[in-house]
């Protein structure tokens, strides 16, 4: 992703400084982003922010110059309200991950969605073309895949989520179906293609995933691919690959998406591999 306008670098912080905007933040960005920055010696930093108060980290970011902020939750949408400008595909997803201090104006950017079709591409799904999809969730992150099916031109696409109305909401936007998450067990027999779970069910924060694997175990075949936003080796992606499906991790995303954010940061391309060996660490 190209930064749209030019930087006023003499109106920012010295050296460069970007961070995480989250209400619980973990140090996987920080990980990736300073790896990046030592590999290329840059005069840039990269911390971590907890807050609760996303006007006052937008006025911290105008007044003291903060070249950067990664945004996640549950902040991607509400920091909408806080920039200057948005850039199109962010518009459409209406959300942003990545928000961008010129000196003169903020832009707010969308990396979640390049990160995972460039996750899709590297585990050799490219097109989704005469496929179906069945997504789990309807938050901040579930909108940029939506809008990655609309790119891939997904045939179907069934949104199912804990609270109906997010996911009707979304399928009005993006012309997708929805099914009720308390009767998944009922999809049964349907071929679905690709299964993409953005809820927190299997994380550190809701870690009884028993339910839904029951609910869903039946629509995974040795063909499928199964999707797992979240950023570790969960119990669904482990019952996929016990069923010779192909499994996608989220640190594949979480990788490719801080790729790009890293060139908005910088205007310097950083390999995938630095990141990934950051991650390891
Ligand atoms: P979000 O906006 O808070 O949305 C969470 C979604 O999960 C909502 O649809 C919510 O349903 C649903 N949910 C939450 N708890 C649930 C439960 N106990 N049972 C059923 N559904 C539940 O969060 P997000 O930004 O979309 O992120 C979602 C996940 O993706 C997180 O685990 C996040 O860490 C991960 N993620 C990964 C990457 C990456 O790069 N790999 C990037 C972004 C996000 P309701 O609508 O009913 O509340």
């Amino acid at each position: 992703m190209k930064n749209s306008i030019e930087t006023q670098w003499d109106k920012l912080s010295d050296p460069r400084l970007c961070g995480l905007l989250a209400k619980t933040p973990t140090n996987l960005s920080m990980k990736m982003h300073n790896a990046g920055f030592k590999e290329l010696n840059l005069n840039f930093t990269y911390s971590s922010f907890p807050t609760q108060n996303l006007e006052t980290a937008f006025k911290a970011m105008r007044d003291l110059g903060f070249r950067g902020y990664s945004i996640t939750i549950p902040f991607k949408e509400k920091s909408l309200n806080f920039v200057d400008e948005v850039s199109p595909e962010a518009k459409d997803i209406s959300a942003i991950n990545t928000a961008i201090n010129y000196g003169s104006k903020i832009i707010g950017y969308n990396t979640d969605y390049l990160g995972i079709l460039s996750a899709f591409t590297e585990h050799g799904l490219s097109s989704l073309e005469g496929k179906t999809v069945l997504h789990l969730g309807a938050g901040g992150a579930a909108n940029a895949a939506f809008f990655c099916y609309k790119k891939l031109n997904a045939k179907r696409v069934i949104i199912s989520n804990r609270t109906k109305q997010k996911a009707e909401d979304s399928a009005k936007k993006f012309s997708f179906e929805t099914f009720d998450f308390d009767k998944l067990p009922s999809l049964n027999g349907t071929k679905i293609d690709l299964i993409v779970n953005s809820t927190p069910i299997g994380s550190n924060l809701e870690p009884n995933s028993q339910k839904l694997l029951n609910d869903i175990s039946s629509l995974i075949f040795p063909d499928s691919f199964v999707f797992d936003m979240i950023t570790k080796e969960t119990d669904l992606l482990k019952f996929a690959k016990t069923k010779n499906a192909k499994t996608i991790p989220g640190l594949s995303m979480l990788a490719y998406q801080a790729v790009e954010q890293f060139l908005l940061f910088t205007e310097k391309n950083i390999e995938i591999e630095i990141l990934k060996k950051a991650l390891e660490n």
